[in-house]
This record gives structure tokens, sequence and C-alpha cells, in this order.
């Protein structure tokens, strides 16, 4: 009886030690995200601006929209922790982001501009849903889950936006082969 009850006060404690670094975790990840979605809010304008379909253009426009949703999301998630919002400089998006401004530069005026536009949007898309889907997960096992709700609601935005730049990609194809023709 006496193990038993040792057995479990080491398994309890142990649990609270694996709680306590997946809650570390999950607020270094929320920080990770936060830096990325501000930054994602300076690209987005940029990218709306150098697309050349009108229909891309109102896809990234809709997003910033969303995107500042998100940011708010996150400002809440922080606040059920009880920690300021703050981000953490992510190289992840950095290099994302990079690359975009690298294809605006290298493809300005070119009919091949939104087509890597587009793979550029869907990189930062894809990261994002990896990280929703993690911390979604996440929050559900430190027993928070207004807070998965939250994550939930922007993954969903995340996969739509995903969709969308997808559905595009073919349109956007054809005006670069009528492009094409017309030179
Ligand atoms: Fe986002
Ligand atoms: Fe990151
Ligand atoms: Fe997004």
């Amino acid at each position: 009886m006496a193990k038993r009850a040792k057995k479990s006060r080491t398994t309890a404690r142990r649990n609270r030690a694996q709680q306590k670094n997946l809650s570390d975790l999950f607020h270094e990840t929320l920080k990770d995200i936060y830096f990325a979605e501000n930054k994602i809010i300076k690209t987005l304008p940029k990218m709306a601006k150098a697309a050349q379909s009108r229909e891309l253009a109102a896809a990234f426009n809709k997003h910033l929209k969303e995107t500042h949703g998100q940011v708010k999301r996150l400002d809440r998630v922080f606040r059920m922790l009880g920690k300021p919002a703050r981000g953490k400089s992510c190289e992840a998006i950095n290099g994302i982001t990079d690359e975009g401004a690298e294809i605006m530069k290298e493809f300005k005026g070119a009919p091949a501009l939104d087509a890597g536009l587009l793979a550029a949007a869907q990189a930062v898309e894809h990261y994002e849903i990896a990280r929703y889907g993690t911390l979604r997960t996440w929050a559900e096992e430190l027993g928070l889950p207004e807070a998965a709700e939250l994550l939930q609601a922007t993954l969903d935005e995340e996969e739509a936006t995903d969709q969308t730049l997808t559905r595009l990609a073919t349109s956007v194809v054809n005006i670069e082969a009528e492009q094409r023709e017309a030179a």
C-alpha cells in the first residue's frame, strides 16, 4: 500500500513536470506565432499591391483583415494564460517572407510574378497551419478548451485561405498563358 502511494506520488510529480514543460512550450510557441502574424500584417499589403490578378489582390486583402482578427484571438489566449501578449522573433517566417520579397523583386512585371506570389503565400499559410494545429492540440492537452477553440477558429481561416490560393493558382496560370500568347 505504502509502495503504491509512493508510486502514485512519483507519477503525479512526473506528470506535473511534463505539464509544466508543455505549458512552457505552449507559451513559447504562442510567442512564435504572434511574431509571425504581426510580420504577415506587414507583408500582405505589399503582396496585394504587387499582384497582377485582381482576384489574387482581393484574396490577400481579405486575409489581411482576417489576420488582424487572428492577432486579437492570440491576445485573448495570452490573457487566459495571464501572460503579456509578446512576440519572439521567428526565423522561419522571416525566411519565408524574405523569399516572397525576393520573388517580388526579381519577377517584377514578369508574367510569372503572380504564380510566385501564390507560392510564397502558400508557404506562409502552411507554416501557420502547422503551428496552429500543434497549438490547438496542446491547448486541449493542457485543459484550456477555450484557447483550443480560438486556435481552431484561426486554423480554419488559414486552411480556407490555403484552399482559395490553390483555386486561384489555376486562373493565375491561365492569365500567364494569355500574356505569353499576347507577347
Ligand atoms: Fe494567420
Ligand atoms: Fe517559428
Ligand atoms: Fe494566414
